[in-house]
C-alpha cells in the first residue's frame, strides 16, 4: 500500500513559506494492488495522475470547499473516458452530484463539470464498498465537524490506513476511535492547531497536535501523521513544532511525499 500526500494545508491553499511541507488544500493518493482511492480532491488534486492499470475511486469525507475545490484542476479528468467513481459516507449519491454540481456550475464555475464529464460515476457508499470487497476492506467513521466529516480506514494488500479529517477531537471518541484505527500502518491526524490555539478556534472542527501525540502513544498504529496544517502556519514554524512532539510515532505530512508500507 501507497499513501501519497498531494494537499496537505487545511481550509485555504497558502503559497507563502510553506514550500517544503506544502501549501495545496487536502487531497490524499491511496494506492493498492487494485485501487487508487482518491481522498478528497482540495487543490491539491491537480497533482494526482489518473492510473489506467487500476480502478479509480474518489472518497469524499465532507465537502467543505477545501476538500473540493480541485476537482476540475486535474486536467487528466478530462481526457479519459475511464469511469472515475465517487462517493461518501455523508451522503447518497444523488445528494452527492447535487452538492459538487451546484459548486462548479452557474455562477460559480465556467462549465457545468457532472454535465461535461460524464465518466464521473456518483455512487452510494454501500457500493464501493462492494466494489471493493474483492481485494480490500473500506469502514467508516463519524467524526465531529460542522456539519458533519466522515474517516474511512482501508485495509488491502495485508495493510492498512485510516484518515480522520476534519475533526475536532472529543474524549468520548477515543474508544471508537481506538477500535477503529487498530493495526493501522498510517494514520492521518487532523492537527491543524496547537492546544492553546484551540482554545480561541473551538467549535471550527478541528484537532490538536498535543491530541494527536497522546492519541498516537495510546493506539496500536505504527505511526500517526499530523496533516490539514494551519495556512498560518510557516514551514520554519512547522520545523520548530516538530521538536516539541512528544510521541516518536508522529510526523508532519510533506506534500509530495509517498509512504510505502
Ligand atoms: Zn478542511
Ligand atoms: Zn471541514
Amino acid at each position: 500500500m501507497r499513501v501519497k500526500f498531494h494537499g496537505t494545508r487545511g481550509s485555504v491553499p497558502q503559497p507563502n513559506n510553506t514550500v517544503r511541507y506544502g501549501g495545496h488544500t487536502s487531497c490524499y493518493e491511496v494506492v493498492t494492488d487494485e485501487f487508487q482511492i482518491i481522498l478528497d480532491t482540495g487543490t491539491g488534486f491537480q497533482d494526482v495522475t489518473i492510473d489506467p492499470d487500476r480502478i479509480t475511486i474518489i472518497l469524499y469525507s465532507h465537502f467543505h470547499h477545501d476538500h473540493i475545490q480541485g476537482l476540475p484542476f486535474n486536467f487528466g479528468i478530462f481526457s479519459q473516458s475511464d469511469d472515475i467513481h465517487i462517493a461518501s459516507s455523508l451522503a447518497q449519491k444523488s445528494a452527492l452530484r447535487t452538492l459538487i454540481q451546484t459548486y462548479f456550475s452557474g455562477g460559480y464555475f465556467p462549465i457545468d463539470v457532472v454535465v461535461i464529464l460524464k465518466h464521473l460515476k456518483f455512487a452510494n457508499f454501500s457500493s464501493i464498498k462492494k466494489l471493493m470487497a474483492s481485494s480490500s476492506v473500506l469502514e467508516t467513521f463519524e467524526l465531529n465537524h460542522p456539519a458533519g466529516s466522515m474517516g474511512y480506514s482501508i485495509e488491502g494488500d495485508g495493510r492498512k490506513m485510516a484518515y480522520l479529517l476534519d475533526n475536532e477531537y472529543k474524549p468520548d471518541q477515543l474508544e471508537g476511535l481506538l477500535k477503529f484505527v487498530d493495526g493501522a500502518n498510517c494514520v492521518l491526524w487532523d492537527g491543524m492547531f496547537t492546544e492553546s490555539e484551540l482554545e480561541y478556534w473551538a467549535g471550527w472542527g478541528h484537532s490538536s497536535m498535543e491530541e494527536a501525540c497522546k492519541f498516537a502513544e495510546r493506539a496500536n498504529i505504527d505511526r500517526l501523521v499530523i496533516t490539514h496544517l494551519s495556512p498560518g502556519r510557516t514551514d520554519d514554524e512547522l520545523d520548530a513544532l516538530g521538536q516539541s512532539l512528544t510521541s516518536s510515532k508522529v510526523s508532519f505530512a510533506i506534500q509530495a511525499r509517498e509512504l510505502e508500507f
